[in-house]
C-alpha cells in the first residue's frame, strides 16, 4: 500500500530555500500505530514546511493526534489532543545519524510522523496530580467513595511507588 504521507520533492531539490507546505488529515489506520492509546476512526493532523538545504530537506511543524487511555492509578477513562512540534531531517546521502531517508525524488513523512505521534501521547497519566487510586484492600474509587480500610497501608505504597518513579525520571534525563 503506498504511503498517504509520500511527497514528490523534484521542485525541493532543484534549489535550496525552496519551501513547500503539507497539510493533511490522515486516518490513525494508515499508520499501523498498533497502540491502544490511538484512538481508532481519528484523524492525525499533519502541518509541516518542507524546506530545501543544500545536503537535505528540513521538515518542521506540528501534528496532532487523539489519544485515550486510564488514569494508572483510578483506571478512570482519560482523552485528549496531542500536539507534537517537530524538526526532522531528511537527507539522500545519509551524514547525520538522525536523519531519515530521501529515496529518488520522493520522501516519506509516515514513519517520521508515526514515531513523533507516539512519543507525545502520554505514557501513564494521571486524571489529577493527586488521584488517590483505588483503595489496595477493597478496591473502592478512593475519589469518590472513600472506604473505611486503614489509609497507611495505601499511602505508604504510593509513596514507595512514587520515590521509583522520580528515580527513573531522573536517571532518564541523564
Ligand atoms: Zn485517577
Ligand atoms: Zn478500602
Amino acid at each position: 500500500m503506498a504511503s498517504p504521507l509520500l511527497i514528490n520533492i523534484a521542485e525541493l531539490l532543484r534549489r535550496a530555500g525552496s519551501i513547500r507546505d503539507v497539510d493533511r488529515q490522515i486516518d490513525a489506520s494508515e499508520f499501523d500505530f498498533a497502540d491502544s492509546r490511538i484512538v481508532d476512526g481519528s484523524k492525525i493532523d499533519v502541518a509541516l514546511t518542507l524546506e530545501a538545504l543544500t545536503d537535505g530537506i528540513v521538515v518542521h511543524g506540528t501534528l496532532q493526534a487523539d489519544w485515550r487511555c486510564e488514569c494508572r492509578r483510578c483506571l478512570r477513562p482519560l482523552s485528549g489532543r496531542a500536539e507534537v512540534e517537530v524538526q526532522e531531517l531528511y537527507q539522500a546521502v545519509i551524514s547525520d545519524p538522525d536523519a531519515y531517508p530521501i529515496t529518488g525524488e520522493q520522501l516519506d513523512l509516515l514513519e517520521m510522523t508515526r514515531e513523533n505521534v507516539l512519543l507525545s501521547v502520554p505514557l501513564a497519566p494521571l486524571c489529577r496530580a493527586d488521584c488517590p487510586g483505588l483503595c489496595p484492600q477493597c478496591g473502592a474509587d478512593l475519589q469518590s467513595a472513600p472506604c473505611s480500610c486503614s489509609r497507611e497501608v495505601r499511602d505508604e505504597r504510593w509513596a514507595a511507588l512514587d520515590a521509583l518513579k522520580a528515580d527513573e525520571t531522573q536517571s532518564g534525563t541523564e
